[in-house]
């Protein structure tokens, strides 16, 4: 089986690179709106769906012989056609989701980007010749060579490469790796569900619980106190460009302290388990009750994009439990499914005589749930590609990941 996964590393170009970035960025972004107008307008025109390869032809190869948009041949012409499979990607995505072919939360159709979009974004594949200097710099086709702090070496050759400014201004260099097999471990017995709750981060089935360090609560606290006082401060004023700049900050610290606990704690589970089960939480529909908040700052979606990649990766077995059966109320030991119960409620005996942590019988449950599921499904063929989850790029401005440096250059 082979896994896609992106690394991702902070890259600090110098002033001139700085401005070629931008010019990059925004070019990427005008070819992107330009192609998205022009399908919203062939639909409302009532013209047929615009393919990929006249879009490329018309917003691209057309559009530098105008003069309105010549300066796009200043920039690698790959940045350009990334940002148009974006865009198709983008569309495939909503079709998919309309249809039903895609799982999950339902798409909106794509939207045009912004300069003021938080994070802005430009990718090189291998046929746009980036390579990696013996120096350890970075070169970009009319870029340069940027500096990157190396903190861990890339498996394999990268066969992209997205170059992302986040909200905070910092620069990062996400490569995308394919591996194959050979990083398998060998396997272990252990088995495990886990419960993602509000009292704690995760329960295991073991009944280990882990809560987010103290150090992480602190960080997210003086988050909200920054936030509280950005929004006693006037529109406009000097003062809430500064609270704004500090709150930036300390959010990008607060997802940068979160992820990597975050890596910690996956990379342990799936050493240490053959199989990880958890509840299909549906995020994104908790997300819109007054739960959101909660639900957001503990990031669980996050994690679990984690320990599926890194189940593929090291060769255990991943699954999400659907949410049919009441995990919570149902005994572990007898199958009776109980009252439902308060959130307040802790611990709660069942007639059958058995006492329960609330937590952890829900996460027996899962994990009893997760083997039944996985044991049916066993025969059919499983898909061979897990996609680099975005959560382990710079994809929005709390997901930024934490860099460290580390002395020494990567091995490719
Ligand atoms: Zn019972």
């Amino acid at each position: 089986m082979f896994v896609q996964l992106r690394y991702n590393f902070r890259v600090t170009p110098d002033a001139a690179q700085r401005t070629a970035l931008a010019q990059a960025f925004g070019c990427a972004r005008v070819v992107f709106n330009d192609a998205l107008r022009l399908r919203q307008q062939a639909r409302e025109t009532g013209e047929k769906y615009v393919s990929d390869g006249e879009l490329s032809r018309r917003i691209i190869t057309e559009a530098k012989a105008t003069p309105q948009r010549v300066w796009l041949g200043e920039v690698s012409a790959v940045v350009l056609q990334q940002a148009l499979a974006d865009l198709n990607t983008a569309y495939r995505n909503f079709f998919n989701s309309l249809s039903g072919k895609r799982k999950g939360r339902k798409l909106a159709p794509p939207r045009y980007r912004s300069r003021k979009d938080n994070r802005q974004a430009i990718r090189f594949t291998k046929n746009a010749r980036f390579t990696i200097l013996d120096n350890g710099r970075l070169r970009l086709p009319k870029i340069g060579d940027l500096p990157v702090r190396w903190s861990r070496a890339l498996p394999s050759d990268p066969s992209s490469v997205t170059i992302i400014k986040d909200a905070v201004g910092r620069y990062f260099a996400s490569f995308v790796v394919t591996i194959g097999e050979d990083e398998t471990l060998p396997p272990v017995e252990p088995e495990i569900g886990i419960d993602l709750g509000l009292t704690h981060f995760a329960v295991m089935s073991d009944g280990t619980k882990m809560t987010a360090p103290k150090f992480l609560r602190r960080a997210a606290r003086k988050l909200k106190r920054l936030q509280q006082a950005l929004s006693r401060k006037q529109k406009g004023s000097n003062r809430r460009k500064k609270a704004v700049a500090q709150v930036a900050r300390a959010h990008a610290r607060v997802a940068d302290t979160r992820r990597d606990w975050q890596h910690k704690l996956s990379t342990a589970i799936i050493r240490d388990n053959q199989a990880v089960y958890v509840e299909d939480l549906c995020v994104a529909g908790l997300g819109r009750t007054r739960l959101a908040k909660s639900v957001h700052d503990a990031g669980w979606a996050g994690f679990t994009g984690m320990l599926e990649y890194k189940a593929a990766r090291y060769g255990r077995t991943f699954a999400r439990v659907d949410r049919f059966f009441p995990s919570t109320r149902m005994c572990s030991t007898c199958g009776r499914i109980n009252d439902k119960m308060p959130l307040n409620v802790r611990e709660w005996n069942c007639p059958c005589g058995s006492h329960h942590d609330r937590d952890v019988n829900a996460a027996i449950n899962i994990k009893a749930a997760g083997q039944a599921d996985f044991n049916d499904r066993r025969a059919q063929v499983r898909p061979g590609l897990v996609p680099a989850p975005r959560s382990e790029a710079v994809t929005r401005q709390n997901a930024a990941r934490a860099t460290r440096s580390v002395a020494g250059i990567a091995v490719l």
